[in-house]
């Protein structure tokens, strides 16, 4: 896959110093010195804060803006997201556990993701966050755990809604899917739940992730809550929750652009503003994981060894695939393309070599650029990968080779 555009220049977001990339204000060199090794991811948490202030002032002020733990559940990173957003959105009870140990009270904090085995719902029940039921089957078992404990569970519906969101690099709802229970169910479920003795909060309606059109995005909001006003009839009692889910996206590769939050905001705002009538108790919520922290982090790995094979030049690092599958093109991608990655502490030098970054792994797999114009760059050197604080260390197989692990710095 060839990339048109200079790869070299350093994403915006981040500065440049004596050559050095510069990351919490500090030169890349001397982060390396103070993590103690390569590699190791990095998070700049004034870029992290900067991002949910710009996205507040884009969206409706009413709407509650929740961190997916998923995207990135290094336990700093939660705590500093629970300091500025309204609430934390887990998928197991390990994220729970991680969720718990914040400020951010159980009310605020929800639980979504198939197959949730009994003991991590009676844990979600005891602890008092709101489950997001995937199942009829679950919701049963969750009215036992209920009568068991002596505590009603909050509970949300999570819909599998008949659209999907369009233009989506992962579509979790439409068609047949094991997320959440398909729309045309979920008037029944809302009649047992009638009979159960559980606390019903709302509806929970997450269709896709990494999204860059702000039309597919409103399109499926103002779809998400038309349904749930259509819904209101059927409920046990009226809505309290509305999580109308995320997915937006942000750009990785050559011709992406950001997604325009802004119309994105001024549309949900009119939306909302029609919620409030026929919805009043509904608060409104969004459900955010990549776009709160993935450009805020970068994967930094050191070369060690530089070599020449029929005329191509291989840059092989201490770091790979184990630590950063998505870098490697396989978390999700259809077809491989580079993530930008520039040469750390050689920013502000022409690109003259077209190199391929690997890691040490015994397959070609791991590779994390793929004939990529970059500065000369030689054994010793940091190679940085950028886009890289969501879905990089715990997204990846980091037992496979035995290798050394990486380290996460919040900075
Ligand atoms: C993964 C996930 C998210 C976060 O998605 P992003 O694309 O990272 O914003 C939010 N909600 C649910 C239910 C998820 O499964």
């Amino acid at each position: 896959m060839k990339n048109s555009a200079p790869q070299h220049v350093p994403m915006s977001q981040f500065g440049t110093r004596n050559n050095n990339l510069v990351i919490g204000g500090i030169e890349l060199p001397q982060v390396v010195e103070r993590v103690g090794q390569t590699p190791f991811y990095a998070y700049d948490r004034k870029l992290i804060t900067q991002r949910v202030t710009d996205l507040r002032n884009a969206m409706p002020e009413e709407l509650k803006i929740h961190y997916a733990m998923k995207a990135n559940p290094m336990p700093a990173v939660v705590q500093h997201m629970a300091a500025i957003t309204d609430g934390l959105d887990v998928a197991s009870a390990g994220e729970m556990k991680v969720a718990l140990d914040t400020p951010i009270p159980a009310g605020n904090i929800s639980m979504a993701g198939p197959g949730k085995r009994p003991g991590e719902l009676r844990q979600a029940v005891a602890a008092g966050i709101t489950i997001n039921v995937e199942s009829a089957n679950e919701l049963e078992e969750l009215a036992n755990q209920s009568e068991h404990l002596g505590i009603t569970a909050n509970i949300a519906i999570r819909i599998n809604p008949a659209f999907e969101l369009k233009s989506s690099g992962m579509k979790m709802g439409g068609g047949p899917k094991q997320f959440g229970i398909d729309e045309e169910q979920v008037p029944n479920v809302l009649n047992r739940i009638k009979e159960l003795n559980l606390n019903f909060k709302g509806f929970h309606i997450f269709s896709g992730s990494q999204n860059l059109k702000a039309d597919s995005i409103i399109d499926a909001q103002e779809k998400s809550i038309a349904l749930a006003i259509q819904l209101t009839d059927d409920c046990p009692s009226p809505i309290q929750k509305l999580n109308i889910g995320g997915g937006y996206g942000i750009p990785y590769f050559p011709g992406e652009t950001h997604l325009d939050v802004g119309r994105v905001g001024d549309t949900l705002a009119i939306r909302m503003q029609e919620a409030k009538e026929k919805i009043p108790t509904a608060e409104i919520i969004i459900e955010l994981g990549r776009y709160l922290v993935g450009e805020a982090g970068i994967y930094v790995t050191q070369i060690i060894d530089k070599k020449t094979s029929r005329g191509q030049v291989f840059l092989v690092c201490d770091g790979g695939l184990h630590h950063h599958l998505a870098a490697s093109g396989n978390f999700g991608q259809v077809i491989r393309k580079n993530y930008p990655a520039a040469i750390a502490n050689k920013m502000d030098l022409k690109t003259t070599e077209k190199t391929n970054i690997v890691g040490p792994l015994c397959t070609p797999l791991d590779t994390l650029s793929d004939k990529m114009d970059l500065p000369e760059a030689e054994v010793g050197d940091f190679v940085v990968i950028f886009q890289s604080g969501a879905y990089g260390f715990t997204a990846s197989p980091i037992a496979f080779l035995t290798q050394p692990n990486a380290q996460e710095i919040l900075i």
